[in-house]
């Protein structure tokens, strides 16, 4: 695309200038342009009136009426599969840029961008996270697989590292060090093998920022890396669906609603916990309109920071992983957060745990404790507490083995784990 760079500033000025002069939401301009556009969906066309609400098998499953770029979903899969295996990283159509997002096979999604849409999301991420700057920086980032959303912020200003997590984590980490970046973007697992390298060998290289993507950070892990690292993290929440939110200047996690409108489909009776229902105006090559996710979101108090947008309190996991039983024909539900909670109340030199339910009768659960502290004891006093929550919820025939924790950095890390309905 000819002026890309161009494009990124004016779309980089345009959030601000949004961001500044508006209220957080998106304008009846860019909402009218919008739902033109749907006119070329020929999914959204006959759909107009009725908006489905979407998730990625009825948005798969319709993938070639939803786009309006004419792309086939059996030409995308051919495309985006064949990069996975030459890990060429510049997967197109056209011009128009295809990622296949995670999933157990035969579950993946298939994600369309096109350039003017990159430059958007690339001006949005520079507003938002990265910060505009006329010094130079180097941005060291950290990914399962490449997609070229990234590599377009190359310029004199901004010089992108990417880091392949496929290599051994070592050789990364004696890179990372040699490049010594302004800004740091990972995520929490990998930035765990990081700090605990840097802890173990004294190192204290500082960053002028460091962002947690596409996993859950949670509390205890934010609360070590900012002690490892002497500063604060910032988090993007992002899927392939999109640049969903934002930490703010109060270290707050705000949906970006001046482009989507959030739906919160509450799947609690006490309204604590919703899946977001995302509309996003952003996207016209493949139109995301009334997308449901299934991440679990606890939201948090309004912010004072002065942003409008709902602010999340904590991403509590995937409605995936939330561990099911059947009892006299019941649904017995535990949320991720009572496993959480349970654990943590054990012992505060519990590094890092997982937990996963192999199937009903079936769990594996592993910690990792800090130095100098019993591991036995601990996971003695973890098993029973785990034990108490089933016990309590009438679940009596459960198994509980110790395992241990792989790291396998190509995979996302999740402390908790359903894997009971896991197909492969
Ligand atoms: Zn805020």
């Amino acid at each position: 695309m000819k002026h890309f760079k161009l494009y990124i500033l004016f779309y980089f000025v345009r959030h601000r200038l949004n961001r500044l002069f508006r209220s957080n939401r998106p304008s009846k301009k860019r909402i009218r342009k919008w739902k033109n556009n749907l006119n070329k969906s020929s999914f959204y066309n006959k759909n107009l009136l009725s908006y489905p609400i979407m998730n990625k098998q009825l948005f798969m499953d319709n993938f070639d009426a939803i786009n309006t770029v004419n792309i086939t979903k059996k030409k995308a899969f051919e495309v985006a599969l064949k990069s996975e295996t030459t890990r060429d990283f510049n997967p197109t159509i056209g011009d128009i840029s295809v990622g296949l997002s995670s999933g157990t096979s035969g579950n993946k999604g298939i994600f369309l961008v096109s350039p003017k849409e990159r430059a958007m999301w690339v001006g949005a991420i520079l507003d938002r996270v990265i910060g505009f700057s006329f010094r130079k920086r180097k941005i060291a980032f950290f990914l399962r697989a490449n997609n070229n959303l990234y590599e377009s912020v190359k310029s004199k200003i901004l010089a992108f590292h990417f880091f392949d997590i496929i290599k051994p984590m070592e050789d990364n980490i004696t890179e990372l060090i040699k490049i010594k970046p302004n800004i740091l973007i990972a995520q929490p697992s990998v930035l765990n093998e990081i700090a605990k390298h840097f802890e173990k060998n004294n190192i204290s290289l500082k960053f002028d920022k460091i962002i947690a993507v596409a996993e859950v950070l949670e509390q205890d892990q934010k609360k070590y890396f900012e002690k490892v690292f002497s500063q604060k993290i910032a988090q993007v929440y992002q899927a392939t669906e999109g640049f969903l939110a934002h930490t703010c200047k109060e270290g707050k996690l705000h949906f970006n609603e001046d482009w989507l409108t959030i739906e919160k489909k509450y799947i609690d009776g006490k309204k604590d916990r919703f899946h977001p229902i995302i509309t996003d105006y952003m996207r016209f090559s493949q139109p995301l309109v009334r997308y449901e996710l299934n991440d679990i979101i606890h939201e948090g108090k309004p912010c004072k920071c002065g942003l409008k947008s709902t602010v999340i309190d904590r991403i509590e996991g995937r409605s995936d992983d939330v561990f099911t039983f059947n009892l006299n024909n019941k649904e017995i539900v535990i949320f991720p957060d009572t496993i959480r909670r349970a654990i943590i109340s054990v012992s505060n030199e519990i590094h890092n745990y997982k937990v996963t339910l192999i199937n009903e009768n079936t769990i594996t659960y592993a910690i990792e404790v800090n130095n100098g502290f019993d591991k036995k004891e601990i996971s003695k006093k973890v098993k029973s507490a785990l034990l108490h929550i089933f016990n309590k919820k009438n679940i009596k025939n459960v198994v509980l083995n110790e395992g241990i924790i792989e790291v396998n950095t190509m995979n996302k890390f999740k402390r908790i784990a359903n894997e009971s309905n896991k197909t492969f």
